[in-house]
């Protein structure tokens, strides 16, 4: 099938690249130009396990293009997606100029029968406003046109996307009507051959689903944080808890591991665009509220650690970060409590010294050059006489280190551990005072 997605951002460009590596013939229009410019020349603007060679392969192979006109990108497409950003506005609500804008640019390019596709993850209502839109613009150009206007949210995890899209656990389509789901059963039979996995629903409810699938998620990371405060007040370890409880079929052991608070381009933009639906139809989301809340205080909670420990002006100090990313294996510094961390750590006039394998150049980018922020090259360096370290992602490298090197590189034994990778008691035998999330203090 001849394809359009616009975004080539975390998931325009791998929904992209994975429809063609199964044969589909795909155009990607960004608006950004040095980013189609890379991506003419193979350069992939993001980090993402396996993305890089099929971008290429599909690439050189001329079933994946990459251009800033909108126009030819159009012209390709019998399916056009939409898969641009919805930032939070001052509000909180989901920005939809983005999403808006290109679905006049579809209207105004179409030259025949379309499928618009909505992957962007969008605020209840927002297929009405694209297809009202697309109506308005094709009857100022006196065309008719036949379009149908699909909701189609994305449940790739950043991390994992390219093999979350070869493999989805489900398609959610929302539609108006049964028109477009033959030409959406085409599109995705090569990722549905195992079991049927596309759900049809009506447009508002799939709308719906993606943010009751977010915020559930991030219900139950708040959930375990709450729980991890409440161990520390009363002498109980979180971990058993989690063992205890997860092995209950009806909670199970995903992602309730408390930390140091979620971040990233998705949890806290959507419980915070949910929240902003609810109130706009005058309801009070308690939960949503709470679930929001628990993560802004739990983001606090590592900063505060290390000023419990090292008082509250920390001129002078240098602290050694590892993990900037939001998590572990994305480049992604969006929302990463490691920025709340640092930005604290700066504001008490400490130094960082921060390593993280894959988001140095996006911290770079975020924060320019300053003193008080020095990137370097391997988490040992680091650790070169800084006061404490402070862990804030769960990288594999990270997970058994070398803790006799620690010793020696760091000025005073001292971790700070955000995500519970090692054992309070054994890190007190190795002679370390370790704080972890709801572990309580061991020295
Ligand atoms: P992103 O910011 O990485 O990429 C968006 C891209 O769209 C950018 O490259 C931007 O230049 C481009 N763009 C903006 N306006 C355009 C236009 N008029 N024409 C063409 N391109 C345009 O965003 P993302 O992370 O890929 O997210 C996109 C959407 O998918 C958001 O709604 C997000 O909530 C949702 N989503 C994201 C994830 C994730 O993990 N990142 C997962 C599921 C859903």
């Amino acid at each position: 099938m001849k394809v359009t997605v616009f975004g080539s951002g975390y998931v325009g460009l791998v929904q992209a690249a994975v429809l063609a590596e199964v044969g589909h013939h795909v155009i990607c229009v960004d608006v950004n130009e040095q980013r189609v410019e890379d991506l003419n020349q193979g350069i992939i603007p993001i980090y993402e396990p396996g993305l890089t060679p099929i971008v290429q392969n599909n690439s050189q192979a001329g079933r994946l293009q990459f251009t800033t006109d909108a126009k030819l990108a159009v012209e390709h497409g019998e399916v056009q997606f939409i898969a641009v950003g919805t930032p939070s506005d001052s509000n909180g609500a989901a920005d939809l100029q983005y999403v808006l804008t290109v679905a006049k640019t579809i209207a105004q390019y179409m030259t025949g029968d379309t499928v618009v596709i909505d992957k962007s993850t969008v605020p209840v209502g927002t297929a009405d406003k694209v297809r009202d839109i697309i109506a308005e613009t094709l009857a100022q150009r006196e065309v008719s046109h036949q379009f149908d206007v699909v909701s189609n949210p994305e449940f790739l995890k950043e991390g994992a996307a390219v093999a979350d899209c070869m493999r989805p656990d489900r398609i959610i389509v929302g539609s108006y009507d049964a028109r477009p789901h033959d030409i959406i059963r085409e599109l995705y039979e090569p990722f549905n051959r195992i079991h049927e996995k596309i759900i049809f629903m009506d447009v508002r409810s799939a709308e719906l689903t993606k943010y009751a699938a977010n915020c559930m998620l991030a219900t139950k990371i708040s959930f375990m944080n709450e729980m991890a405060n409440l161990a520390e007040l009363l002498g109980a370890d979180i971990e058993a808890v989690r063992r205890g409880i997860g092995s209950d079929p009806r909670i199970g052991y995903h992602f309730i591991y408390p930390g140091c608070g979620y971040g990233g381009s998705c949890f806290p933009k959507d419980v915070q665009a949910l929240i902003q639906t609810a109130e706009t139809e005058g309801y009070r989301p308690e939960m949503l509220y709470a679930v929001e809340n628990v993560n802004k205080r739990q983001k606090d909670k590592l900063p505060s650690l290390v000023k419990q420990h090292f008082g509250a002006d920390l001129s002078g100090k240098v602290f050694a970060v590892w993990g900037l990313s939001f998590k572990p294996k994305t480049d992604d510094i969006r929302e990463a409590s490691s920025r709340v961390l640092i930005e604290q750590l700066w504001a008490a006039g400490a130094i960082v010294q921060a390593y993280d394998p894959e988001a140095m150049e996006e911290m770079q980018r975020a924060y320019g050059v300053r003193n008080d922020l020095n990137l370097v090259g391997t988490k040992e360096a680091a650790l070169k006489a800084a006061d404490a370290l402070i862990i804030c992602t769960e990288w594999q490298p990270f997970k058994a280190p070398d803790f006799d090197l620690i010793k020696t590189q760091l000025k005073q034994p001292v971790i700070f551990d955000g995500r519970n990778l090692f054992e309070p008691e054994r890190m007190q035998r190795r002679g370390f005072t370790y704080y972890g999330i709801g572990r309580g203090e061991s020295v």
